[in-house]
């Protein structure tokens, strides 16, 4: 077994058990996951007397509340993600790890890493995420792409742009409807933004550029199974989106479920509706950090933490963001959702300093929701603050602002602003581009191709 080297053994890989080298007093932190929720542990933990090891299987921070920006080709990929290393350079107690984990041996205190390797730790915090789910049918994966990762967002831009590239050659007009019909599954706020974009991109932005189709004449469908959209804010702001999605052309169709998804179809309720652009963005399944643990776990998954974020019997080891529910004082469970990762990695660096002074058990974690926000179209978004509601253009100038605030750094934050100006008012999407071979682009019929990075496999 290797034993990777703790921070201050950097570079090396030892085959000495870990105790003999680490000076009794310097903690070893070990932080999985670069997310929102790890990020927030490693900065809180600034001028904390730790060492900490950083693993991610990624070599960047995601901004995933615009990933859906990357999929339309609204923005690129270089403006929502960071290299890891880069957020990090300045911390010398900070050691970054490009890794997949692979399991947790907690007798031994050591995060087991795919290629054999350990490393070993004090305190563990585990931040690994969430991924989408099929609700038990993985098997329509290859046919309906979900949004995770920036290989899921370039995939789906392909996709998309592909689609009005072999609908613009096809002379069948049965074969070209399928084509230019894109189906959204699933109208939480990522589908309700997904879907009034694509409905833009094909309204505004494509018309002029095709001579043999009509692209605003393609069907973006909106399938929920639920009989809302954005079904987690009030009522009126929900009945606001769908007019405003019907207003840009999309068709919503609400309280049907999903029953099969294939290379050309998509079924929901006792319609086949033919399609070859099928985006899943309807359920979620915890990382495998409960498994890794024996953890008790809710039924997608996330492990049941306690009120201190502490993983149950395992004081050593805390578990943030998407992988977990905690319920707040109120018994309600915090969302998965970033500022609910970032307050828990906030929290966990708080606790972790507390411990280290040697000072009392902290107040349980209680997360303090600060709004909803979703983005329709152009102009048109809705926020809940719960003391106040709004919608329109002012709700969508806060959503803009709000979003670029937290973007990393002033290069993206100006970037995003310039490329967002040329949408409003040029219609025009710089990121347009299909960057794999036409030969090599994977569709439906042939999911495996050369370049369909499979998002989910080990440092994909
Ligand atoms: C498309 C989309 C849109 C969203 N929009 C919004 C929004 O508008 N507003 C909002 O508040 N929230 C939004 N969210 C939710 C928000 O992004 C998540 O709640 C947040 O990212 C959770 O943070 P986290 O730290 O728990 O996980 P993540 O940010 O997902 O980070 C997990 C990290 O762990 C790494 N990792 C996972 N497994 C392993 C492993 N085995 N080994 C090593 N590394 C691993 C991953 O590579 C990743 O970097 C959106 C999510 C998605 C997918």
């Amino acid at each position: 077994m290797r034993i990777m080297a703790a921070p201050r053994f950097q570079g090396a890989v030892s085959q000495v058990p870990h105790q003999q080298r680490i000076p009794a007093m310097q903690q070893r932190i070990v932080v999985v996951g670069a997310g929102f929720g790890g990020l927030e542990v490693v900065k809180g933990l600034a001028g904390a007397p730790v060492d900490i090891t950083f693993i991610d299987r990624r070599n960047h921070h995601l901004f995933q509340p615009l990933l859906y920006q990357v999929a339309t080709a609204s923005l690129a990929t270089s403006e929502i993600a960071w290299p890891i290393r880069s957020l990090v350079w300045d911390r010398p107690g900070v050691t970054t790890v490009l890794a997949n984990v692979t399991g947790v041996d907690a007798k031994r205190r050591l995060v087991l890493l795919e290629d054999g390797a350990t490393v070993p730790y004090d305190t563990l915090v585990l931040a690994t995420g969430a991924r989408h789910a099929y609700f038990g049918h993985d098997e329509w994966e290859p046919y309906a792409l979900g949004l995770k990762t920036l290989e899921d967002a370039t995939t789906i831009r392909r996709r998309i742009l592909v689609a009005f590239e072999r609908a613009e050659q096809e002379a069948d007009p049965e074969k070209q409807a399928a084509l230019l019909t894109f189906v959204i599954v699933g109208a939480g706020p990522t589908g309700v933004e997904l879907a009034g974009t694509i409905a833009e991109l094909a309204r505004d932005t494509l018309p002029r550029e095709f001579r043999n189709i009509d692209t605003g004449r393609a069907r973006v469908v909106l399938i929920e199974a639920g009989q809302r959209v954005l079904a987690g804010f009030p009522e009126d702001l929900s009945d606001y989106a769908l007019r405003s999605l019907r207003k840009l052309g999309v068709e919503v169709e609400l309280g049907r479920a999903v029953s099969d998804c294939s290379a050309d179809s998509v079924t929901y309720g006792d319609i086949r509706l033919a399609t070859r652009t099928i985006i899943w963005v309807a359920g979620v399944r915890a990382s495998p950090a409960a498994e890794w643990l024996g953890a008790p776990a809710d039924r997608v998954g996330r492990i049941q933490v306690m009120p201190d974020l502490t993983v149950p019997g395992h004081p050593e080891i805390f578990a943030i963001g998407d992988t977990v529910t905690v319920n707040g004082p109120d018994g309600k469970p915090a969302p998965g959702i970033a500022p609910a990762a970032k307050q828990e990695g906030r929290y966990v660096a708080a606790v972790i300093k507390q411990r280290l002074r040697g000072d009392a058990e902290p107040q349980p974690f209680h997360y303090r929701h600060q709004g909803s926000l979703a983005q329709i179209g152009k102009r048109r978004a809705v926020i809940d603050f719960g003391w106040m509601r709004l919608r329109g253009a002012l709700a969508w100038w806060l959503w803009g602002i709000a979003h670029i605030y937290f973007l990393i750094g002033s290069r993206a934050r100006l970037s995003v602003a310039i490329n967002w100006l040329w949408v409003h008012a040029r219609n025009q999407r710089s990121a347009r581009l299909i960057t794999q071979g036409e030969a090599q682009i994977e569709s439906p019929e042939n999911p495996t191709a050369k370049g369909a990075v499979k998002a989910n496999s080990p440092l994909g």
